[in-house]
């Protein structure tokens, strides 16, 4: 068998086109809306991907404004960084990005993003509303993930579906949503043993680990639909994910490419987020509020 490979680009492409017109269509009311993606590292993979983050907003209508505090900057300046965006009426989406200077501890950080802003669904607010089904941005990448398998009519409801990485903002959060549409979930992570225990007994298997080569055609079934996020640099500059493609795509029945599969799906959903917030502030700034 060889695994049929599911391009994330042509859905990538139809979200960008609803961010585009949800844009268009605030851009017509007087409030187009715009990103704000807060940086503090040198790494230059970090500034390519934020750079192809903010010619996606450009082309969809979306303003972007990038603010690189500096690679020492400090927690304080980050705070302080935060709340004047979750402050700022013309800002309606805040990202966060990763890496962070090693001083600086996440968890604290993020909790200073306004949900309403947070459209890469950091603030652990956002992911305890998750948990509980309430509306929230789910993180991007996440989302991506169910975007593809509903994408491709990829079934999930009352099968086994293992997801590998129990990270805040892949693993975990993919769990809660695979949860809510009736997967049979199991996380697996770096005590979990061998992984071909959970991976060949499973309908669709999620890698999320950044562990080049962590799955191996040996790990799969014949059924399987295999969702690849890893995106590991390699020494030559090129990406590659965490699935070993060749001995995969031998085996399992479909698997998402890297580059271009889940990736691009998500930078379109953060732009889809932006404008998806913007909507909603703009329509809470235009409720009356009712005084008794
Ligand atoms: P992370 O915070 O480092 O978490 C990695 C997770 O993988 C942890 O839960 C870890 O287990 C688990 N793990 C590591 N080695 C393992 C092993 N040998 N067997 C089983 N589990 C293992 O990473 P992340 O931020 O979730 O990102 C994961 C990957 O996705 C990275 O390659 C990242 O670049 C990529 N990513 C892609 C996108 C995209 O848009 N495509 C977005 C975000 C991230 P423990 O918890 O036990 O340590």
């Amino acid at each position: 068998m060889t695994a049929s490979l599911l391009s994330g680009k042509p859905l990538a492409k139809l979200i960008q086109q609803q961010a585009t017109a949800q844009a268009k269509a605030l851009a017509e009311e007087g409030s187009g809306p715009t990103l704000a993606v807060v940086v503090a590292t040198e790494d230059s993979s970090t500034h390519w991907y934020v750079r192809s983050i903010e010619r996606a907003a450009e082309n969809a209508g979306i303003g972007c404004r990038i603010i690189d505090v500096g690679h020492d900057a400090t927690e304080q300046v980050l705070i302080a960084v935060l709340k004047d965006l979750s402050a700022e009426p013309s800002v309606n989406g805040i990202i966060l990005q990763t890496p962070l200077p090693p001083c600086v501890r996440t968890p604290e950080l993020v909790k200073y993003i306004s949900p309403e802003k947070d459209v890469d669904g950091a603030n652990p607010l956002s992911l305890g509303l998750l948990a509980v089904g309430e509306r929230a941005f789910a993180p991007a990448t996440a989302r991506a993930v169910v975007e593809m398998l509903d994408h491709f009519e990829i079934p999930v409801a009352g099968r086994n579906v293992v997801v590998v990485g129990r990270s805040t903002v892949v693993g975990k959060p993919l769990s809660l949503l695979l949860l809510q549409k009736d997967a049979t979930t199991t996380v697996c992570h770096s005590k979990s043993g061998p992984l071909a225990k959970y991976t060949k007994a499973a309908d669709v298997v999620v890698v999320a680990a950044g562990r080049t080569g962590l799955l191996t055609g040996t790990d799969v079934s014949e059924h399987s639909v295999v969702i690849d996020v890893g995106t590991n640099v390699l020494s030559d500059g090129s990406l590659a994910g965490d699935v070993d493609e060749a001995s995969v795509r031998t085996v399992a029945s479909a698997l998402t490419p890297v580059p271009g599969g889940v990736g691009s799906v998500t930078t379109a959903l953060l732009l889809l987020h932006t404008a998806e917030a913007a909507r909603d502030q703009t329509r809470a700034a235009r409720t009356p509020v009712l005084t008794p």
